[in-house]
């Protein structure tokens, strides 16, 4: 069966209601009609009910961009997964290298927010990647290796076709600096085996697996070209409605 691409929005913390709500109008209306990839945006907590009023019935997904690993209780300042589900959410981003490098989110919380998320009925985005460090010292492929291993380790075979995995090589996220389309496809093919490895053939081939990292619409069709790659996870481009349109029209 082919994976139908995703292209997903994270808006990281940006956007007050009134300016949620304007981008959200503006790719209601550029996007109509696309049936062949899922479009998703990833609002701040604050605009989400906003966003799932705007979007309602266009087909765009609404994402969470973080989530808690428990459904309710004493947690001041953290949002849940039951709570993102009712405010709309179909999807939620978790262990985005934003979280892990500037919150220290480690494999451990990831891993249960995953399991959370999928409870709660969300598709989690799961996010790995390596430090520039990590890539000049040639660990790349181990620290992707820890990282899948130690997120999906509380995931059965049966839930995992609910899971989207997105490789951002952190060097690449808001430098402007893109994986090479062989860069990227070797990422992607090296979790797609170990995926086979971890569960089941027909589970690895099924799973969509994003790249991000300044994604821009000069581009996204060379990574989408690539075998492995099934959508893209875009931050700065996605918050204009032209760059996030034009990304969202990526051509195979
Ligand atoms: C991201 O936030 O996941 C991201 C990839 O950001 P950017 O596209 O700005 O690099």
């Amino acid at each position: 069966m082919p994976r139908k691409p995703i292209v997903a929005g994270n808006w990281k913390m940006y956007k007050t209601i009134p300016e949620a709500v304007a981008l959200g109008n503006t790719l209601r209306s550029g996007a109509s009609g696309i049936l062949d990839r899922e479009v998703v945006v990833a609002p701040p907590f604050t605009a989400l009910a906003a966003v799932a009023k705007t979007l309602e019935g266009s087909g765009i997904a609404l994402s969470g961009q973080n989530t808690c690993w428990e459904n309710e209780g004493a947690y001041t300042g953290e949002i849940s997964p039951i709570m993102l589900k009712d405010v709309g959410c179909r999807y939620v981003i978790i262990g985005h290298s934003e979280r892990r490098h500037i919150f220290g989110e480690r494999d451990e919380t990831i891993a249960r927010k995953i399991k959370a998320a999928l409870d709660a009925g969300l598709q989690p985005i799961f996010c790995i990647g390596e430090t520039l460090e990590e890539r000049e010292t040639g660990e790349t492929l181990a620290v992707l290796r820890r990282q899948v291993k130690e997120g999906l380790k509380l995931i059965q075979g049966a839930d995992m076709n609910k899971v989207v995995i997105a490789y951002e090589p952190v060097w690449a996220i808001g430098t402007g600096k893109t994986a090479t389309n062989e860069q990227a496809q070797e990422a992607h093919s090296f979790i797609r085996t170990l995926l086979e490895e971890l569960f089941e053939k027909n589970i690895a081939s099924d799973l969509r697996i994003l790249y991000g990292g300044s994604v821009k619409a000069g581009n996204v069709d060379g990574l989408m070209a690539q075998p492995d790659i099934d959508g893209v996870l875009v931050g700065g481009a996605s918050l204009e409605a032209d760059s996030f349109l034009r990304i969202i029209k990526f051509e195979r």
